[in-house]
């Protein structure tokens, strides 16, 4: 197979173009980032907000259904939804109502609420764990549940899979070196304390570093997504979970699965659709449509030794926190967008979409013979310029092309379509149609067509 190579002047000329017509045709969010500079650090509510392809980001009017209109009155069709966050799409109606309702009856209280025990059950049904606790986050999910690991099995260390995110748990935002040492990951300059005490790091697929890092039998857990999706998708290898779960048994060292991003594998995520067998799960951003919550769900057996250990954690103030978790309209919003939003019958429509725009996708990137690749992972699909799908974080990391994401993601917005900025994904809600799957596909061809003119 040959690949066309991608002339880097035009790709240059390009980006100019579409930086140009950009902010051409978005004034007011320009001012408006001027005028935040003064109070916002980097004029943004977020700093990597600052990182959106154009210079500035666009600034949001209202979002609905699967579109976005910003203050410059461009609508969008959102294939980024807010990176997952938004997968239930904008502004559910079922979400909305219940979030309307709660809100009068009291916000948060520091009470149970009948949502909870509906809610717990639920997450049970779907992902197979029997007790569930709530956070405002999937960070904080996953800094819970690895405090839980470390209490449980009385061991220090984590392992993660190199080019992981699973948000900012500072010793998660670890890589490895090319000698395989521990070192803090890119952006990350404040680190508590020297990563390598905390955290190993292995390649994802590599069966036999995962076994020789965990053979001393001083890591508490391994934090995985089934999938790395951070650094494009990485897909398991055939029989790597399989390993995952059979080295972490026999070391004693608990699994905690983290399905933020895979649950675009289907209503239990790549948990439930692959009967991957976790000691503990956690999730969060989209299950309550938008609303912040994030919670991590415990095995029976885990569940009984945080019992017998008299779990100092769970009472008081001790590590496990958060005065506004579990609250009364996180978790009525919750239990309304899983009761009414992303159903079964929503997520196989999600799917279907994801597939038809990442066999399309496919199609062009071999007519046109760049040197890309697409993966689809239930809801969402990414592209990554490789020719072939990486086999690790490692390898994926190694293809990142800045310009190119840039002129793809500007060329998209110039055309009204929205991709997950820092990555190349586009993820389908159940407000999704098929005709904006084709307005996706169409813009990503004209993106291609005028690439390879040079
Ligand atoms: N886990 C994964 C896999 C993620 O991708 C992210 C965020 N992108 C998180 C956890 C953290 O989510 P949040 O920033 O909402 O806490």
């Amino acid at each position: 197979m040959t690949f066309r190579a991608i002339d880097r002047t035009h790709l240059q000329q390009l980006v100019e173009q579409e930086t140009e017509r950009f902010q051409e045709h978005h004034p007011r969010s320009r001012e408006l980032r001027e005028t935040a500079r003064e109070h916002l650090l980097g004029g943004v509510p977020m700093p990597w907000m600052t990182q959106w392809a154009g210079g500035y980001p666009v600034v949001l009017d209202h979002a609905e259904g699967a579109r976005i209109t910003d203050i410059d009155g461009h609508e969008y069709v959102d294939f980024c939804l807010g990176d997952t966050g938004a997968m239930a799409g904008h502004a559910p109606a079922a979400t909305v109502a219940a979030v309307e309702r709660q809100a009068r009856r009291g916000i948060t209280t520091m009470l149970p609420t009948e949502d909870a025990a509906w809610v717990g059950a639920e997450l049970a049904r779907r992902f197979g764990l029997p007790f569930w606790s709530f956070t405002l986050s999937a960070t904080d999910a996953n800094r819970f549940a690895l405090r839980a690991a470390r209490f449980v099995t009385g061991r220090q260390k984590l392992l993660v899979f190199n080019h992981c995110y699973h948000g900012s748990v500072d010793e998660t935002l670890a890589i490895a070196d090319a000698h395989g040492a521990t070192i803090r990951g890119r952006g990350n300059k404040g680190a508590p304390v020297d990563l390598a005490l905390t955290t190993k790091v292995v390649e994802q697929n590599d069966i036999a570093a995962l076994e020789a890092a965990l053979a001393p039998g001083d890591v508490a857990a391994v934090l995985a997504e089934p999938a790395l999706t951070n650094i494009g998708i990485v897909p398991p290898e055939p029989g790597f979970h399989e390993a995952l779960r059979e080295i972490t048994r026999r070391t004693g060292t608990l699994l905690i699965i983290d399905e933020t991003h895979t649950i675009s594998s289907g209503p239990g995520g790549y948990t439930a659709a692959h009967g991957l067998q976790p000691d503990l799960l956690t999730v969060g951003k989209a299950l309550a449509g938008g609303v912040p919550v994030g919670m991590y769900g415990f095995s029976e057996d885990v569940a009984e030794k945080l019992a017998e250990l008299g779990d100092p954690d769970l009472g008081g103030t001790g590590g496990v926190g958060g005065t506004l978790a579990g609250n009364a309209l996180s978790l009525a919003a919750l239990r309304a967008t899983l009761e009414h939003v992303l159903t079964d019958d929503a997520f196989a429509r999600m799917i279907e979409l994801a597939g038809g725009y990442a066999r399309a996708a496919a199609e062009i990137i071999r007519e046109r013979e760049l040197p890309w690749t697409i993966v689809q992972l239930g809801a969402r699909a990414e592209y990554r310029f490789t020719p072939t799908v990486p086999r690790n974080g490692g390898e994926s990391a190694a293809a990142d092309d800045w310009l190119l994401d840039e002129y793809m993601h500007l060329f998209m917005l110039n055309r009204g379509v929205l991709i997950t900025p820092f990555h190349n994904m586009a993820l389908m809600c159940p407000a999704t149609t098929a005709s904006d799957v084709d307005r996706l596909v169409a813009t990503f061809t004209e993106a291609a067509d005028m690439l390879v003119s040079a």
